[in-house]
């Protein structure tokens, strides 16, 4: 007996101007039907530099905008934004925040000017029970949030607010905590979480920036492992990736580039879709595979 397969795996190719195949994708199906469950994403991030570079990773973040519908609002989880305790961002106009050094003035010039959604933080304040979530007027957006979703829409036309990480709880917290976000999803609101599941920048072969695809063995292997896991819907491991062994250990040395993923693969329904884009490795140490709920 064969399971049916709910899932499968599209490659944007670099250079060959490939495209997802947008007919094979039940969104749009969905698109003709009326308003739709928003799906969600994880957004492999990687350099800031790809908010101003034309590569293949920019590409995919486009094609994947799209065929998503027009979403109302964003809600962000981005590995930059830290805290002890949970907030999100509270104000109507949130900054650009620069956080990051030694890259080239351009990169410093860009701002998103995307408002925010007050009424939407105070939404989730008060929806939110597992912890007191508070309202934040200081932050703005990071750039896992902007070099991102800039590309998905340049225009800046959809509020954007973030949610912070709290940095004191384990990976399970995370996981549950997210699962009282899923009202969100009914509400046209886009759950965008931004990071790298391989993440390992102590390691990164800087001499081998420009290499295509070149990844080290353990990174090649906790790829393919993540991956098979988000595919098969098993999230036990990935819940407890401190667990499984040297190579997940390797590509987590610290949680917050991972933390976004388990945000998203929460609010995932038994049934539904799973695709991977951008699935590549970089750099030795680095993985870009971004994936597609719903
Ligand atoms: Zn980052």
């Amino acid at each position: 007996m064969h399971r049916k397969k709910f899932v499968e795996i599209l490659s944007i190719l670099p250079l060959s101007g490939s495209m997802l195949k947008l007919s094979e994708l039940n969104i749009f199906k969905k698109l003709s039907e009326g308003p739709a469950r928003m799906p969600i994403l994880f957004l492999g991030h990687g350099s800031p530099m790809n908010a101003i570079e034309e590569n293949e990773f920019v590409k995919g973040f486009r094609t994947i905008a799209k065929i998503l519908p027009i979403p109302k609002a964003i809600l962000c989880i981005s590995a930059h934004w830290e805290t002890k305790g949970t907030f999100v961002t509270a104000m109507s106009k949130p900054k650009t925040i620069h956080d990051f050094g030694g890259f080239p003035k351009e990169l410093y010039n860009i701002q998103y000017s995307a408002p925010g959604n007050p009424q939407l933080a105070s939404e989730i304040k008060s929806t939110i029970k597992k912890t007191n979530v508070g309202l934040d007027n200081n932050w703005g957006l990071d750039h896992g949030a902007w070099s991102v979703i800039k590309h998905l829409y340049p225009k800046a036309n959809i509020p954007v607010i973030q949610m912070s990480l709290d940095h004191s709880k384990d990976a399970k917290y995370h996981y549950e905590l997210s699962k009282e976000l899923n009202f969100l999803r009914d509400k046209g609101i886009l759950i965008i979480g931004s990071g790298n599941m391989v993440h390992n920048l102590g390691m990164v072969a800087w001499d081998k920036l420009n290499a295509p695809e070149y990844g080290y063995d353990w990174c090649l292997e906790a790829r393919a492992k993540m991956n098979k896991y988000i595919l098969d819907n098993n999230h036990g491991p990935l819940i407890n990736y401190s667990l499984q062994g040297k190579e997940f250990q390797l590509a987590i040395p610290s949680p917050e580039h991972y933390l976004p993923l388990l945000y998203v693969l929460a609010l995932k329904d038994k049934n539904e879709k799973t695709t991977l884009f951008n699935d590549k490795v970089l750099a030795g140490s680095l993985s870009m595979t971004s994936v597609l709920i719903g």
